[in-house]
């Protein structure tokens, strides 16, 4: 106690103390989370750029906790991730989802698509594909409607198995995004030798693409790259029309973002899907 003022070692204590007690706690619930079933997954539509017409929709994971509030993403699936926990949580993520999307298509009589997140960690454990193959299997969704969205970061560690695991996924008729396309130091040689169907430009890019000439002139030519090489583009975080009539010049071809709709529970989905696409 004699040691007051900034030295290096007490500067750290008490923050330390703080974060990792916060962490625990956040760990705790969520062990218990899926039994409780907290999780809940939203629905973002995504939409063809030029017919305005919905093709498919995003999963994304919502954390309902009775102490925590609603927890974002962004601040558990990292702590996800980090435990392990991530691969049930990923795994119940799939099998929701494809449930979802099987029964769109029972109540619209059309085959819309369902594209789910998938975190590193959960890609490389052994049983993912299975886990995969099971999930439409139960659910019985045609694999052509199933998209994996996988970040360039997880592509960039370029191990055979990754490229193993992208063929078997290709082969069995599942869907392969990139996500967040732009934001890695991508190499852009694993285009050609992987097998993905869509690019999804990430929303930063999209946020300024009508102020920011160097915005504009990377999505168009992310457009233009992907679709000379035979992949279709997404363009996430769409929040004004002025952003849609660009898109549609540019040839986009899907599109997403709060313009269209934000993300919905599955019921006010089903809502707006009743409302859209009749
Ligand atoms: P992401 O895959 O890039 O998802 C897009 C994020 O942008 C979502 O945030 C979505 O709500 C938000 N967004 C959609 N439209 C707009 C828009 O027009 N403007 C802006 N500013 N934002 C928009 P969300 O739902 O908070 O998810 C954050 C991230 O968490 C996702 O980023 C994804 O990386 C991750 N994530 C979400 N669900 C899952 C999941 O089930 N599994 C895994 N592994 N990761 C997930
Ligand atoms: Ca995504
Ligand atoms: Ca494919
Ligand atoms: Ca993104």
């Amino acid at each position: 106690a004699k040691h007051k003022g900034k030295s290096a070692y007490s500067r750290f204590t008490p923050e330390m103390t703080e974060i990792s007690h916060e962490r625990l706690q956040m760990e705790s619930y969520m062990r218990k989370a899926m039994e409780l079933g907290e999780f809940e997954l939203y629905f973002q539509p995504i939409i063809d750029t030029h017919s305005g017409k919905l093709v498919s929709a995003e999963a994304l994971l919502r954390w309902n906790n009775l102490a925590l509030g609603m927890v974002m993403p962004d601040r558990f699936i990292p702590l996800a991730e980090e435990t392990g926990l991530i691969i049930p949580i990923g795994e119940w993520v799939i099998q929701e989802a494809c449930k979802a999307a099987r029964n769109w298509q029972t109540l619209t009589g059309n085959p819309i698509g369902v594209a789910v997140n998938v975190s590193p960690r959960q890609f490389r454990d052994p049983g993912f594909t299975d886990a995969v193959m099971r999930a439409l299997d139960a659910s019985g969704l045609s694999a052509e409607l199933l998209e994996l969205e996988i970040t360039e970061r997880l592509i960039l560690d370029n191990s055979i198995e990754t490229a193993d695991i992208l063929r078997k996924l290709d082969r069995s008729g599942i869907r392969l995004t990139v996500d967040d396309f732009g934001t890695g130091y991508s190499a852009l040689s694993y285009l050609k030798s992987y097998p993905f169907d869509t690019l999804k430009i990430d929303k930063s890019f999209i946020q300024d693409v009508l102020t920011e000439n160097d915005d504009a002139s990377l999505v168009r030519a992310i457009i233009t790259m992907a679709h000379s090489l035979g992949l279709k583009v997404v363009a996430e975080g769409v929040e004004a029309e002025a952003q849609t009539h660009f898109l549609k010049e540019e040839h986009c071809d899907y599109s997403q973002g709060y313009f269209y709709s934000t993300p919905l529970p599955e019921q006010d989905f089903i809502q707006w899907l009743d409302t859209n696409e009749r």
